[in-house]
């Protein structure tokens, strides 16, 4: 009896399999086709709430780093950490903005890359678009710094991406990437980071939309600046503070979190600053982690946001729970 079910078992799946390799044309008479590939991605886009303000983690796509050539350990090293993590080199880098609407302002931090980077960067306005809003609606921009891939998204085909921002960047980040004498006395490699800034920064300035700060503490009600120089020489965090709720966007104060977390103490080459930024790292790292505060990170995977946990010597990441908005 048991033989007998196992044979018509065997039996069935023959059928089965039979009839699957002959695919559709026993009943339609037409070939069976697989669905092509669909191949794009969704918007980019992270909601969740904080406090009464509303923050959207907004990707600008992604770039393929050299991380093993652009960290300051040897490429082994480096390797070996990656593959601990299950990743390799070249490394697929987030470049993440965040923007924060308190009800009453409409807040963009930092703007990704427009065509500066190729096609897999410059999503950052469709992302928006995506998100609900249009970009002449964002009031204003702080930036983290002006490196291209933070700053390139104020421009679109050589117009000002957001018509009705002021922008906001720290004196010291303003005075040293904007300056002609300071990009003519750089190295050829560096010469384009200034050239950069410059073509973003330089419109808005003449439209006087440019504003600079130069010390710590609130900028507009529920936005504090924090400086955390070392990356750069003007490097600043921004806390959107509501209901006690805090999260502070830190720009690059990490880039390679499959080696930074564990080692806070290695730093990269586009450190302006090399010490401090390790520095400044342990030290907001330390701080964060004591704390329980939510960290956004231009460079960590989308949406970016997470906590730090210490461990051992290092530090292990908590991304934020996913929420669904209604
Ligand atoms: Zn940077
Ligand atoms: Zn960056």
């Amino acid at each position: 009896m048991i033989k007998n079910t196992v044979l018509k078992l065997a039996l069935a799946a023959v059928y089965f399999s039979v009839a699957g390799g002959l695919g559709m044309s026993m009943g339609s008479g037409l070939a069976h086709a697989a669905a092509p590939m669909v191949k794009t991605s969704a918007p980019a886009y992270y909601r969740t709430m904080l406090g009464a303000f509303e923050v959207t983690a907004l990707s600008d796509g992604t770039i393929k780093l050299p991380v093993d050539k652009i960290l300051m350990e040897p490429e082994q090293t480096t390797k070996q950490s990656l593959a601990h993590a299950y990743l390799q080199a070249p490394l697929e880098t987030s470049v993440n903005a965040y923007l924060v609407n308190t009800g009453s302002k409409l807040i963009l931090i930092d703007t990704g890359t427009a065509t500066l980077f190729g096609p897999s960067l410059g999503k950052l306005l469709a992302n928006l678009k995506a998100s609900g809003y249009e970009a002449s609606q964002i009031d204003d921009i702080y930036l983290t710094h002006l490196h291209p891939d933070h700053v390139g998204g104020l421009m679109n085909n050589g117009a000002m991406a957001f018509s009705n921002a002021r922008i906001h960047v720290s004196q010291a980040e303003a005075d040293y990437w904007l300056s002609q004498k300071n990009m003519e006395q750089a190295s050829a490699d560096a010469k384009s980071f200034f050239q950069g800034a410059m073509d973003a920064l330089n419109p808005y300035k003449a439209a006087n939309k440019l504003d600079t700060f130069n010390q710590d503490g609130e900028l507009m009600p529920g936005l504090s600046a924090h400086s955390t120089k070392g990356h750069t020489g003007g490097h600043t965090s921004y806390l959107p503070e509501s209901q006690g709720e805090k999260m502070l966007v830190v720009g690059d104060l990490i880039h390679v979190a499959a080696v930074q977390l564990d080692k806070p103490e290695v730093t990269v080459t586009f450190d302006s600053h090399a010490k401090e930024a390790a520095a400044m790292r342990q030290k907001i790292f330390t701080q964060a982690a004591k704390e329980g505060l939510v960290i956004a990170a231009s460079h960590m995977q989308f949406p970016g946001m997470g906590r730090l946990k210490k461990s051992g010597s290092g530090y292990q990441w908590l991304p934020v729970n996913f929420t669904q908005m209604p």
